[in-house]
């Protein structure tokens, strides 16, 4: 059980970056004529999201930072740094700390977001499901990053980027704000930017990424025996970017690639191998 301090900063940060883009996301439409333009909704959300979704979250925080699995030039790892922020799911060094602490007990007690009974004595099976999807958002154990993200916090550069994290998650919804205001003009593009790909996209994003920590424990194929209860799950794989090939990578989690053969699609790898091909990163 975390220090009190710990559990009401986590409240208070799921109050702002969770709880408020979810309500707006489902209530501003009653009051801004947001359902126009569709086609630009779609855009703005899809760009945003595989912006910070992808190459924020699933490249940079993930595959990169995590996992180390291909080295980067400085500017990269910044703006890596900086799109894996705006997704508003904590500060570099919180997630990856958090996020090796995950690969070191995968499903069992210590797991901060384990979907299984296994990881919670006492859980029944839905109540370990909600605990894994969202509930472990509120109170879980803050992962030591003198532990866990020794090397990032060394790093000066890292540090930077960390400290800058409420002001990357402000940039990421006053980004689509002044792209639709240039586009569309005036305050009612600049709400319609901010909407699309900042409250909606942050609301979305948080789901996908908790689908992929609780669905691909509980359902999907196994085809690689690991110790834990991970599955490949295709239906989530394009909105994820790859992430869900969920079982592939906890059998060889160092692997920039998730997705094994055309079958399994993962954009995610596909910008891995842009970055190579640019000169600006090399696979380990
Ligand atoms: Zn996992
Ligand atoms: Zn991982």
């Amino acid at each position: 059980m975390p220090a009190a301090p710990f559990v009401s900063a986590q409240r208070w940060h799921f109050a702002r970056a969770v709880a408020l883009p979810t309500l707006a996301a489902l209530l501003l439409p009653l009051w801004v004529p947001l359902m126009q333009q569709p086609l630009w909704a779609v855009a703005l959300l899809l760009g945003m999201w595989f912006l910070v979704g992808g190459v924020g979250v699933s490249v940079g925080l993930h595959r990169h930072f995590s996992h180390r699995s291909f080295d980067a030039t400085p500017a990269l790892r910044a703006v890596l740094g900086v799109l894996g922020s705006m997704a508003a799911q904590g500060p570099v060094v919180y997630w990856v700390s958090l996020h090796r602490m995950h690969h070191a007990a995968s499903d069992r007690p210590g797991d901060p977001h384990s979907p299984r009974p296994s990881a919670w004595p006492g859980s029944g099976r839905w109540r370990a499901f909600w605990r894994g999807h969202v509930g472990w958002v509120l109170n879980h154990d803050v992962p030591r990053p003198t532990r866990y993200a020794r090397e990032l916090i060394a790093d000066p550069l890292l540090r930077r980027v960390n400290a800058a994290y409420a002001v990357c998650v402000a940039a990421g919804v006053l980004l689509p704000a002044a792209v639709a205001w240039a586009v569309l003009g005036g305050w009612q593009g600049l709400l319609f930017g901010a909407y699309w790909g900042g409250l909606v996209r942050i609301a979305l994003g948080h789901h996908v990424i908790w689908a992929i920590n609780s669905c691909c424990h509980v359902f999907g194929q196994r085809p690689h025996a690991t110790a834990d209860g991970s599955g490949n799950v295709a239906w989530l794989s394009l909105l994820s970017w790859g992430e869900s090939w969920h079982n592939n990578h906890h059998a060889q989690p160092v692997q920039a690639r998730f997705g094994h053969g055309w079958q399994q699609p993962d954009v995610g790898w596909w910008v891995v191998r842009a970055f190579v091909a640019l000169g600006w990163a090399r696979l380990r």
